[in-house]
């Protein structure tokens, strides 16, 4: 039996190994390790890419979205929209910078924020949304945007899961003021550790944003604020600039394995295929389907899609849950006191979703023992 892993990072490696190899070996004859001309090349190549004029590097995606926070000057007494359907580093940094996540319900096509419940959301204490491009699925950002403006409200995008995905033909990560990147490994564009990115088109949020991960300085050892040590790496940065000349074939290659998985699946009626909005061009981190539940099961009776995933991983397909728990309803957020069934497309989602093996080279013999199976799971 083959296995077949939710991503498989070694077959990239197989491709590309040779190049990776003596960018680190370069880098460690140069002898910089931080910083450098490498670190600001790469910023420039991403912000080119993205369609903006600056770029921050930083350590993480999490760093990306704190520092972000940060620069906008969100802190205590302050709220922030965002959907409760995401990892957990979106809340996370509301709360770590002191200000509270406001959770609001996300659209049951596409798991992203359902924008029709923002504005009921806003009060004079709403300082900002985030929006996350969840599974590389673009956020409809003209209707976000028009909301935001209407409110002045600013907008962090989490590009974490979606770089290169476009909503009508736009890069996401220069539609709000700030965009926030991960280069975690799975990612569409990932390191071979940690990094992560923010842009921008305001000079000055990306000046303090500058100041911020570099321990509150703008020069020397004079702090004007208390930041944080956020680097991206001279190694992580020229392994980068390699893989982001790749990214477009192989965000390319993952709508090819998107566009079969939904051939195959759509007829399976236990099965709910990922729905593309028409102005959405995602770049599919993950491909993620719903197996529906009746849900009528009695408490602590196993989640059909849990069942599922449990048979699959016996015929070597190896599937993950993104994400059991919402945001809203995990033990650090108890203390707002949102209750099961509030948010209930989230809950359902969390019931549901399963997401199936998918990386650029996925091969169809691969697919196609993930669809038979699936199948076989469902008669
Ligand atoms: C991965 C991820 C992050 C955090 O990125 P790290 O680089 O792992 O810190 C934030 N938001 C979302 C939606 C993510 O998937």
């Amino acid at each position: 039996m083959n296995i077949i892993p939710p991503f498989d990072l070694s077959e990239q490696y197989k491709i590309i190994g040779e190049e990776i190899n003596q960018a680190v070996l370069d880098v460690l004859a140069s002898g910089r390790y931080i910083g450098g001309t490498i670190v600001e090349t790469f910023e420039k190549q991403l912000a080119g890419y993205v369609g903006v004029s600056e770029c921050v590097s930083c350590n993480s995606g999490t760093d990306a979205l704190y520092l972000a926070l940060r620069a906008l000057k969100i802190g205590a007494g302050d709220e922030v929209i965002t959907t409760p359907f995401t990892f957990v580093a979106t809340g996370e940094t509301i709360s770590a910078v002191g200000a509270t996540p406001i959770f609001v319900d996300i659209d049951p096509q596409t798991f992203n924020l359902d924008l029709s419940q923002i504005a009921a959301a806003i009060n004079p204490r709403t300082k900002a949304i985030i929006p996350v491009h969840l599974f590389g699925q673009p956020a409809d950002m003209t209707r976000l945007m028009a909301i935001a403006n209407a409110h002045h409200l600013a907008v962090i995008e989490d590009c974490a899961q979606a770089t290169g995905a476009e909503w009508a033909g736009q890069k996401v990560g220069s539609f709000g003021q700030i965009g926030c990147f991960s280069f975690y490994p799975t990612k569409n564009l990932g390191a071979c550790g940690d990094g992560g990115a923010i842009t921008t088109n305001d000079p000055e949020i990306a000046a303090t944003l500058r100041m911020l991960r570099d321990h509150g300085r703008r020069s020397g050892y004079y702090h004007e604020e208390f930041g944080v040590n956020s680097r991206l790496d001279a190694m992580q940065a020229a392994i980068l600039q390699i893989k982001l000349r790749y990214l477009d074939g192989w965000n390319d290659q993952r709508r090819v394995v998107a566009d079969r998985y939904h051939q195959l699946l759509q007829p399976i009626s236990r099965v709910v295929t990922p729905q593309v909005p028409a102005n959405g061009r995602p770049v599919w981190n993950q491909y993620t389907v719903r197996i529906v539940d009746d849900l009528s099961q009695p408490e602590g009776e196993e989640l059909l899609r849990d069942r599922v995933r449990t048979q699959l991983q016996a015929k070597g397909v190896n599937s993950m849950v993104y994400y059991p728990l919402p945001l809203h309803l995990q033990p650090i957020y108890h203390s707002l006191g949102y209750l099961p069934g509030q948010l209930a497309v989230s809950d359902r989602a969390a019931h549901e979703v399963l997401s199936l093996p998918m990386f650029p080279e996925l091969s169809i013999e691969q697919q196609d023992q993930v669809v038979y199976s699936l199948k076989d799971c469902l008669v």
